[in-house]
């Protein structure tokens, strides 16, 4: 199936896309939910992030040719780091260029979305509190995570956690072919099979460090081809299997 959410009387609603058709559902897709109205065309509506995570986990190093074009070792154990909810947007809304950086780069990634409060889980199990997936792009100031050793500013500006359009249940997310256009023009095309921690591991092992809650991300880690934006680009991450989240590029504050 495939959830979204959307703004409709300028409320945030989710809904189960049907063919062209949107079916607005409530309280949430995370647990029982009925159906409220009748369906909207799809073409209709301003699409919102797909999800408000409480928070998001995400995974630097987890593909190999990533790492040796970062210059970095081969991680023994996932690389975990924190984005700000503050900072998710959803497809079609504008990642603001920060007047911090000059260099703020694109990161296409997979995102799995939660789906039951998950402690202690094991990797066998993991899969079973998975809700599903959606495209994300872990925006990253670079000059900023090479000055400040940390990366919580570089990663955490309003704007820099592109998620969506949509999350899709049922799929593997074993092999997944995944890629970054910018301005049309392919830059990063990997598979997520290549990851070095696979999803069912990294769920149990963010389980072992935090309780992960309903609608919590963990954006999974790039592959190799990252590299800058500017002002009046458009970035497109796309994975097979889910669709295509476009965003532009703005000057910020
Ligand atoms: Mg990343």
């Amino acid at each position: 199936m495939i959830f979204l959410r959307f703004e409709s009387h300028g409320e945030a609603q989710y809904g189960v896309i049907d063919r062209h058709d949107i079916t607005p559902i409530s309280p949430h897709p995370f647990g029982p939910y009925e159906e409220t109205d009748d369906p909207i065309p799809l073409a209709e509506v301003r699409l919102l992030a797909p999800v408000a995570p409480g928070k998001i986990v995400a995974v630097g190093m987890n593909y190999k040719a990533h790492v040796k074009e970062m210059g970095r070792e081969i991680p023994e154990e996932p690389v975990l780091f924190m984005k700000p909810p503050s900072g998710v947007i959803g497809s079609q809304d504008a990642i603001l260029y920060p007047k911090m950086s000059t260099h703020v780069d694109y990161e296409a990634e997979l995102a799995v979305v939660i789906k039951k409060k998950a402690k202690d889980v094991a990797e066998k199990d993991a899969l079973d509190f998975v809700f599903g997936y959606t495209c994300f792009n872990d925006v990253t100031a670079r000059d900023l995570q090479k000055k400040d050793n940390q990366w919580t500013r570089a990663k955490g500006f309003d704007t820099f956690a592109p998620i969506g359009p949509w999350i899709v249940t049922d799929l593997d997310p074993g092999h997944l072919p995944i890629e970054c256009h910018l301005n049309g023009a392919v830059k990063q095309k990997g598979n997520t099979r290549d990851m070095i921690f696979s999803v069912p591991y990294l769920v149990s092992f963010i389980s072992r460090v935090m309780t992960l809650e309903p609608g919590d991300v963990i954006a999974t880690g790039t592959p190799p081809g990252i590299g800058p934006m500017q002002t009046g680009d458009r970035v497109d991450v796309s994975i097979e299997g889910i669709g295509v989240l476009r965003n532009t590029v703005e000057a910020g504050t």
